[in-house]
């Protein structure tokens, strides 16, 4: 338990001091601002595509926000890169249940990369909203790509 919590708290904090996919980039094919006024999270999100339109390239975003929120982003960064653009909608949806879990975790979290580390998040109902910021504005992005 105790080392689980720690593990959880070690990838937050590296991801929010990191922050990979950081910095938007001009050619996005779509893109997404989300807020969460509980906490005052913010962020922009923006989606690279392959050339044949078909995966998900890169993300790329901007923000400022709690440590939960930045490292969510970070994750969801290296989760998306090289993912099929039509396998993105159940891995959102996963996440979403995970972070809905209120602690009990999924059957298999595996889709979901070390981003399932986050689901220590789904025990502080507050903080759910942090941790979905970036994954909300991604099914966004992809809503604006149809
Ligand atoms: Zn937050």
């Amino acid at each position: 338990m105790s080392s689980l919590d720690d593990l959880y708290q070690q990838v937050i904090l590296d991801h929010a001091r990191e922050k990979h996919g950081f910095g938007l980039r001009d050619g996005s094919a779509a893109s997404s601002h989300q807020m969460n006024p509980t906490c005052g999270d913010e962020l922009t999100l923006q989606v690279h595509l392959s050339a044949d339109g078909q995966t998900i390239d890169s993300l790329s975003w901007e923000g400022a926000g709690c440590s939960i929120s930045m490292a969510s982003a970070s994750l969801l960064s290296d989760l998306a890169a090289g993912m099929p653009v039509t396998d993105a909608p159940a891995r959102i949806a996963l996440f979403r249940e995970l972070m809905r879990s209120k602690g009990a975790g999924v059957d298999d979290d595996e889709p979901l990369g070390d981003a399932a580390v986050l689901e220590g998040v789904s025990r502080y109902i507050a903080r759910v909203k942090c941790a979905m910021l970036a994954w909300v504005a991604l099914e966004d992005s992809l809503a604006g790509l149809r």
